[in-house]
C-alpha cells in the first residue's frame, strides 16, 4: 500500500489503460477520481474498487476538451478527498488516417483531446500542486511520440506534443516538488482502434490482426513504478514496447 493518503485523477479511466491505472492505483491504498464522458462504465468501475478497496473511488463525468469540466474535475476532487497528488492525463483518441483522405474534423478531434485535454488537466491541478509544494503529473502519450507510423501522422503530432509538454514540464517544475512522468506505450490490446474511420488503415489493421500487443495492466504497472519512488525520484520517460511475437 504504497498510496495510502494519497489523491489520484485519472483520465479516460472508463475503458482500457485508464481503466487499469486507476484499478492498480486503488490496489496501491490511493483515492482515485474517475473521470470520462461515459458515466456508466465509471460507475461500475468505482463499485469494483469500492467493493474492493473500501470506499475509496468516486466518478466524475468530465470530457477533457472542456476547460470547464477539467477545473470542475480538480474541484470535485479537492472536495470530497481534500487534495490532489497525482493527475494521470490518459485520455485519448486515435483516430489514424492518411492525410489524402483528408479526415479534418478528425485531426480537430485529436488536437482537442489529446493536446488540449493534457494542458487542461496541467491547467486545473498544478497550481494547487506548487501551493502544496508536491505532486505527480502522468502524461500518456505513445511510441507514435518518438518514431511516425504510415498513416499515424496527424496521431504523431499530438503524440509529439504530449512529449514535449512533458519534457519542458520536467524542466520547470525541477524545483518545485512537483514531478513529471511521460509514459510512452506501443501496442496495448483495448478499444482505441475501434473509433478508426479510414478503410485503408482498418484493412491495415486486419493484416496485423496477430501481433502481439501488450494489456492495459502492463502500463498499469509502469505507472505504479513511477508514482511510487522516494520523492527525490523523477521517472521523467518510460516507454513499454511488446516483444515481437
Ligand atoms: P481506449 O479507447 O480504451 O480509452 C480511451 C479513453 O479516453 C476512454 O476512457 C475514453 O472515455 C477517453 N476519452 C476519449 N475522449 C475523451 C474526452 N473528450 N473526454 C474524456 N475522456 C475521453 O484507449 P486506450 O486505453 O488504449 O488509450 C488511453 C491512452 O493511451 C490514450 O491517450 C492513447 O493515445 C494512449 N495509447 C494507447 C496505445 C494503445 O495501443 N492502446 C498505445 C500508445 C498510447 P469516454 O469515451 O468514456 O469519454
Amino acid at each position: 500500500m504504497k498510496l495510502k493518503e494519497k489523491v489520484a485523477i485519472v483520465t479516460g479511466a472508463s475503458s482500457g489503460i485508464g481503466e487499469a491505472i486507476a484499478k492498480h492505483l486503488a490496489d496501491e491504498g490511493a483515492k482515485v477520481v474517475l473521470a470520462a464522458r461515459r458515466e456508466e462504465k465509471l460507475a461500475d468501475l468505482s463499485s469494483n474498487i469500492n467493493e474492493k478497496n473500501d470506499g475509496s473511488a468516486i466518478v466524475v463525468k468530465t470530457d477533457v476538451t472542456s476547460k470547464d469540466d477539467m477545473e470542475n474535475l480538480v474541484a470535485r476532487a479537492k472536495e470530497e478527498f481534500g487534495k490532489v497528488d497525482i493527475v494521470i492525463n490518459n485520455a485519448g483518441v486515435m483516430l489514424l488516417s492518411f492525410i489524402k483522405n483528408d479526415k479534418v474534423d478528425e485531426w480537430a478531434q485529436m488536437v482537442d483531446v489529446n493536446i488540449k485535454g493534457v494542458l487542461y488537466g496541467i491547467h486545473a491541478a498544478l497550481p494547487d500542486m506548487l501551493e502544496q509544494g508536491s505532486g505527480h503529473l502522468v502524461n500518456v502519450s505513445s511510441v507514435a511520440g518518438h518514431e511516425v507510423f504510415p498513416s499515424s501522422t496527424v496521431y504523431s503530432a499530438t503524440k509529439y506534443a504530449v512529449r514535449a509538454l512533458s519534457m519542458g514540464l520536467e524542466k520547470e517544475l525541477s524545483k518545485t516538488g512537483v514531478r513529471v512522468t511521460n509514459i510512452s506505450p506501443g501496442a496495448v490490446e483495448t478499444e482505441l482502434t475501434h473509433h478508426i474511420t479510414d478503410e485503408e488503415v482498418m484493412g491495415m489493421f486486419k493484416d496485423r490482426a496477430d501481433r502481439k500487443k501488450l494489456h492495459a495492466d502492463d502500463i498499469a504497472r509502469a505507472v505504479v513504478y513511477a508514482v511510487t519512488q522516494p520523492d527525490y525520484v523523477n521517472v521523467n520517460e518510460v516507454v513499454v514496447r511488446p516483444m515481437a511475437k
